[in-house]
């Protein structure tokens, strides 16, 4: 019998993800990405216990270790003083998977080769999803390049990988746009030696009225990779883009001064647009939705990425299980409890990423409230809070 058929419109990191994790389960998989390069400067990710989890079981886990930098601890310091608010200690818990930062481009590096080296996956570059239809047998999707060739792919299912502006989910027939969240998010990559960045393997967090900062070393430690979030009052043109420095001076002045060090020694700025999407239904019929595409999350709590290699390890997951059974019926009931099983924890993320964007910022007096919370709540205190995201494993 020939293997179960499965496309993914998006090659960025939850895409690639479950195209290796449905590969490794004997899914014949096809990936087409609309972009024809990949890569993306000036941004770093964290990779938190809970996501992994997933890569080391997709046999990820030393070529992760081989680029990344292990991280012990969130520190969170006031942004005026860098005065020790809180602090949270990783590696813990019932079941400790490594907590790391590496580039985003050596994340999806990693998962670029992980999925050419597997026979399993087809992966086609520089062609867009533009429809989709629901058949007998599951699903056709066709994809579409400049030029205006175009291909239709027959599957039992198709996974909408395709980011914060979907087209997948627009063919689900949510019309509604992503929202301008009054916040942009300038990234920089900082060269350490120097230049006062610590190369502590921790990520810092400075909250301050109307912005925050976090930074945390990443290329084995040569570089810092900095953002600096502050409020903006209209999105600008272009989801990401060069930004001047002089317009970040009247924040920084205000700021500690080893946070302002690091940023002077930034060499350039990137700046994103952040927005902001109700979770979708994931699954529709034979059509379901991963990672941005179906829950973009505001990224402060560094689980965007993580979310989406979640999804990807429980869709792997529910089709192995329901397919068992055959046929695109099947199918179906696997995509439905994908989207059951994710659907109140991305939702809660998602929330719980919007509130500490607000507290981040509070301005005085509230803020006293807030970090005399932090301070009371203690190290263990804190993890503990925070174990239901940490401490996730994919169901047996
Ligand atoms: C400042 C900032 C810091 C962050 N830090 C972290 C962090 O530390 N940890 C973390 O876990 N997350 C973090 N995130 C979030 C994370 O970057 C995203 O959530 C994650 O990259 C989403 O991955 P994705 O694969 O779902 O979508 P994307 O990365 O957007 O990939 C979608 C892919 O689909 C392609 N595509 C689009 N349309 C089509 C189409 N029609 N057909 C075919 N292909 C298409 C795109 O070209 C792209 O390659 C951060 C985000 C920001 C903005």
């Amino acid at each position: 019998m020939p293997a179960p058929h499965i496309v993914i419109a998006g090659a960025g990191i939850g895409g690639l993800a479950a195209a290796v994790a449905l590969a490794r389960r004997g899914f014949s998989v096809t990936v087409v990405e609309k972009r024809t390069g990949f890569g993306e400067t000036g941004a770093g990710i964290q990779i938190t216990p809970n996501a992994g989890h997933v890569l080391e079981a997709l046999d990820l886990g030393l070529a992760v270790k081989r680029v990344a930098v292990s991280l012990d601890r969130l520190v969170v310091r006031r942004w005026k003083d860098g005065s020790g608010l809180a602090e949270m200690p990783m590696g813990t818990g019932p079941t400790p998977a490594p907590f790391r930062a590496l580039r985003r481009t050596d994340l999806h590096g990693l998962l670029l080769d992980a999925a050419r080296s597997l026979p399993g996956i087809r992966l086609v570059v520089g062609r867009g999803l533009r429809e989709a239809a629901q058949t007998e047998d599951g699903v056709t999707a066709t994809f579409i390049s400049e030029s205006g060739q175009s291909e239709t792919v027959p599957a039992l299912a198709l996974v909408g990988a395709d980011g914060l502006w979907s087209r997948t989910r627009e063919l689900t027939g949510d019309k509604q746009p992503p929202v301008f969240t009054g916040y942009e998010a300038w990234r920089a990559m900082v060269p350490n030696g120097g230049n006062g960045a610590s190369p502590a393997p921790e990520v810092t967090l400075h909250v301050g009225q109307g912005r925050h900062a976090v930074h945390y070393p990443v290329s084995g430690g040569r570089e810092t990779n900095l953002v600096i979030i502050r409020e903006a009052t209209e999105a600008r043109e272009g989801w990401s883009r060069d930004g001047d420095a002089a317009l970040l001076t009247g924040h920084l002045a205000r700021a500690e001064p080893g946070l302002r060090k690091l940023a002077a020694a930034a060499p350039q700025w990137q700046v994103w647009s952040l927005f902001d999407r109700s979770p979708a239904a994931m699954a529709r019929g034979n059509i379901a939705l991963l990672g941005d595409a179906a829950h973009p999350v505001l990224p402060f709590m560094a689980q965007g990425a993580a979310l989406a290699i979640e999804d990807a390890s429980v869709l792997a997951h529910e089709l192995t299980a329901h397919l068992r059974q055959g046929g695109a019926s099947a199918a179906q009931a696997a995509l439905a409890a994908y989207a059951k099983a994710r659907q109140d924890r991305v939702a809660r993320v998602q929330e719980v990423s919007r509130g500490n964007g607000r507290a981040y910022h509070l301005s005085w007096p509230w803020s006293l409230a807030r970090d005399l919370a932090m301070k009371r709540m203690g190290p263990n205190g804190m993890r503990s809070r925070n174990a239901w995201l940490y401490d996730w494993r994919q169901p047996a």
